[in-house]
């Protein structure tokens, strides 16, 4: 069971195009059966990954059983390594952000006891790889054995850790006052204290505050103001000033300003009208903007950011966990 992107071109000259649902789930399901094709086995190092980001965009397209649930189970779990972490593929070195999409994936198909069914340790072996990267001194994660440190690692670390009810493993204000580090005087935040902010990195320090129930934190005007600012003329969001408009930054842009009650800080109509440019109404699936070639990855962040603003016929996300609402409201409420 795996995925990788596929074949395809998004058209950028229909201005009033609809959403193509169906197309979109067509795409997604037939990803893993493109193994003969070389972009497949170029793209194993993402193959878990890819396998969380089809499962939710199909969760949030409104067809969660789009991919068989026994393929998927098997091979999350055949990713897993000794240390408790997973790998991006079977026998790949172990890596949070592989670990979180484990997590994400077995959580979303209800199958976070198959890890004590079948005797892999339990939820508690992949807590303690979780828990062993972090920085005792400064708080924050590294990825991997390595010990490279970046917000995105702290932020996958809370998400999992939270997600299995294991957020006491970790010394979560600790964690907190990094995340407050990383704060820029322009209300962003940036991959680690004084680095330039950016909206990928917005979005795990906003997004590990809120799984802290720290968002109390956050400077709300002034962030909102920065991340408003990445609107640009054709409705499509940016990342930091200067750059280009791509898709997934109206997840990354679009969950911060949800997260903090700011989404209404854009013109959601002029960003929907320009995420659905994006798609490829022929072979469905969505590029990081009009005519380029589509992925997976992209697919789901423009769904999601579809979901975050209410774009019917798309199930609600939830902005912090990038799940769909209806198994992360179970979870909590548990
Ligand atoms: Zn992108």
């Amino acid at each position: 069971m795996s995925l990788a992107s596929g074949p395809g071109r998004a058209a950028g000259l229909l201005s009033d195009q609809e959403l193509c649902p169906e197309k979109h789930i067509e795409y997604i399901k037939k990803l893993d059966s493109r193994k003969d094709e070389l972009e497949y086995w170029l793209t194993e190092h993402l193959r878990l990954n890819g396998l969380y980001w089809g499962l939710t965009a199909l969760n949030l397209l409104g067809c969660p059983d789009g991919l068989p649930r026994e393929d998927a189970i098997n091979f999350v779990l055949s990713c897993q390594q000794n240390n408790g972490g997973f790998g991006a593929a079977p026998d790949h070195d172990a890596h949070i952000l592989y670990t979180v999409s484990a997590v994400q994936t077995l959580v979303t198909l209800d199958a976070v006891d198959e890890l004590d069914n079948r005797g892999l340790g339990g939820k508690q072996k992949i807590g303690s790889f979780i828990a062993g990267l972090q920085d005792q001194e400064t708080g924050s994660f590294m990825g991997d054995e390595w010990g490279e440190l970046d917000t995105r690692f702290l932020y996958g670390a809370l998400n999992a850790l939270s997600l299995l009810g294991l957020l006491d493993m970790v010394d979560v204000a600790k964690a907190v006052s990094y995340l407050q580090k990383c704060e820029n005087l322009d209300g962003g935040y940036g991959i680690s204290p004084g680095a330039e902010s950016h909206a990928g990195q917005v979005f795990t320090c906003v997004g590990a505050l809120a799984i802290a129930g720290r968002l109390d934190l956050v400077d709300k005007d002034r962030l909102g103001r920065w991340l408003s600012e990445r609107q640009l003329d054709n409705g499509g969001l940016n990342g930091r000033p200067e750059k280009l408009e791509d898709a997934c930054y109206s997840w990354w842009v679009g969950a911060s300003l949800a997260m903090i009650g700011k989404l209404h800080w854009i013109d959601g109509a002029k960003l929907a009208a320009f995420i659905i440019r994006c798609q490829d109404p022929d072979t469905g699936g969505f590029a990081d903007r009009p005519d380029h070639t589509v992925d997976v990855f992209h697919t789901l962040f423009a769904v999601a950011g579809l979901s975050l603003l209410g774009f019917e016929g798309i199930a609600e996300v939830d902005p912090v966990y990038c799940m769909p609402k209806s198994i992360t409201r179970k979870i909590f409420s548990a």
